[in-house]
């Protein structure tokens, strides 16, 4: 990929890292957080041990650590396979067939505080558990 200098820092061109919660795997993931959202589907739920999960999509993602990449679980077989750290279990990512960017789940990111994470849509609303009060609208809703 491009290793030229190229402008950092920037919140929607830089380079953002993450990993997985023993550091077996680490990741950096490049160019523009696409289309963040939360999911209530029952894959989310059910993979992810909660009642959401927080999806951001990226051009790029590098697994730089020894542990390679995560274990990847097909949940459509050929369509869809969901990542995860085979020794402690944390989700990290999602790869859909139909969909070029990379998902990442945002938990994993080493920094989650940048605005443009903020979910522009929620998924699956109709699976959201009844006790958790639905996503607030965002600046961003118009967007997604
Ligand atoms: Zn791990
Ligand atoms: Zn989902």
């Amino acid at each position: 990929m491009n290793t030229a200098p190229a402008a950092q820092g920037a919140e929607t061109t830089g380079e953002r890292t993450g990993g997985c919660l023993c550091g077996r795997i680490r990741f950096t993931a490049r160019g523009p957080a696409v289309f963040p959202h939360t999911c209530a589907c029952s894959h989310c739920q059910r993979l992810g041990g909660t009642p959401v999960m927080w999806w951001v999509g990226f051009e790029t993602v590098t697994w730089n650590s020894e542990g390679g990449e995560p274990t990847w679980y097909e949940t459509f077989e050929g369509e869809a396979k969901r990542g995860f750290c085979p020794t402690c279990g944390s989700r990290l990512a999602a790869i859909d067939s139909d969909i070029p960017e990379i998902g990442i789940n945002v938990t994993a990111l080493d920094d989650t505080n940048s605005t443009d994470l903020v979910p522009i849509h929620a998924s699956f609303p109709d699976n959201a558990v009844h006790w958790l009060p639905p996503m607030p609208q965002t600046p961003h809703s118009a967007v997604g």
